[in-house]
């Protein structure tokens, strides 16, 4: 005899039901807010069955169609508890082919299939998100304790399974899941002081079917933290020493010219601009100072896997480093989902007297 797999949770069992072993069927009395059957009902699931038929105002289905219902309204409260607008398309098609299970029609018309167990399992993955999202309330991410982190960065790391994109439910699932990792414990946590890299990432972050909006960057504190670093004004001070000896200008804006590539050390621009300037003029005014024009203009996107030691040369600290590298990396998985898209940044800097100290 075949084994017989529960259709919620695949596990064998050898009760007499069709579909379910028993703990389940009386957890989906619960789960569907029925009340348990009389003890004087010899089969819990056909009744069950029968009770959702009822439900639903279908009073005359045969055996097979009252458990093809059961199934579809069993998988569509399972999918209303996640409560994700992404789930919305998919919700309405099984909407749809229950209104079309009829008691007189020849065959049942599906337009989506579903797999009970794939539901069951979601919704077990959404539980244990919402666990970990409400954690990360608790974390306080501008003291943060690199142990901390670490764990809780681990933990939710298997909403980040590019292996879930292969079926439209799962998929749905993961994009939500991942929407509100980004936009919670990312834009509102750890990002929280880095207010460019924060602006950045919530831009790319798009609802459901979205394209974001290219980016012009005048925020007068971002400007003046580039303006006031050490590493632009030492890239201007090299620049000037070597290309203006006895020429009052420099223009490139060739995009390859090593000598122009500036990485910051501030952890906000570090992980917010990535590239060299697309274009550097430097002119000496009568006074001796020189006007200094810089534009970087960039693709905000997460594109390739990084390795943790890209990032470490960085100077700041070693769990700056490794967070930045797994969020790098948890971005290009995103991407891949379609939950950040890539848009265009530009960053306009300007300096009317700078002074060669
Ligand atoms: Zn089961």
């Amino acid at each position: 005899m075949d084994e017989k797999r529960c259709l919620l949770c695949n596990k064998p069992y050898n009760y007499k039901y069709e579909m379910f072993g028993r703990g389940c069927l009386d957890n989906l009395y619960d789960l569907l807010g029925i009340s348990k059957s009389p003890r004087i009902i010899w089969n819990k699931e056909l009744y069950l069955c029968t009770r959702i038929a009822w439900k639903n105002h279908k009073f005359f289905l045969n055996k097979k169609k009252k458990y093809v219902l059961a199934q579809k309204y069993i998988a569509l409260s399972y999918l209303n508890k996640m409560n994700y607008e992404t789930l919305n398309d998919i919700k309405e098609k099984i909407s749809n082919d229950i209104k079309n299970i009829k008691a007189f029609s020849k065959n049942i018309v599906e337009t989506i299939s579903i797999s009970l167990n794939e539901i069951y399992k979601l919704f077990n993955y959404t539980q244990k998100f919402n666990e970990l999202l409400e954690k990360s309330k608790e974390i306080n991410w501008k003291e943060i304790d690199k142990n901390v982190a670490e764990n809780f960065i681990e933990s939710i790391s298997f909403i980040f399974d590019l292996t879930k994109r292969n079926s439209p439910i799962s998929y749905a699932v993961f994009y939500a899941m991942q929407y509100m990792f980004w936009q919670v414990v990312v834009v509102g946590g750890i990002l929280a002081n880095m207010k460019l890299s924060a602006r950045l990432l919530s831009n790319s972050l798009s609802l459901f079917g979205n394209e974001p909006k290219d980016l012009i960057i005048e925020d007068k504190e971002v400007i003046e933290n580039i303006q006031k670093s050490e590493e632009f004004n030492n890239k201007i001070k090299e620049i000037i020493k070597k290309y203006c000896k006895d020429k009052d200008k420099f223009k490139d804006n060739s995009e390859n010219n090593e000598d122009c590539i500036i990485e910051f050390n501030n952890k906000d621009l570090f992980l917010a601009i990535h590239g060299s300037p697309t274009s550097i003029e430097i002119e000496k005014n009568v006074d001796e100072t020189w006007k200094v024009n810089m534009l970087i203009e960039d693709t905000y996107d997460f594109t390739e896997f990084k390795e943790l030691k890209k990032y470490a040369t960085s100077n700041e600290s070693l769990p700056m480093s490794i967070f930045s590298s797994i969020l790098n990396n948890f971005g290009v998985v995103s991407s891949k989902y379609g939950v950040l898209k890539p848009y265009k940044v530009t960053i306009k800097v300007q300096k009317n007297k700078f002074v060669i100290k």
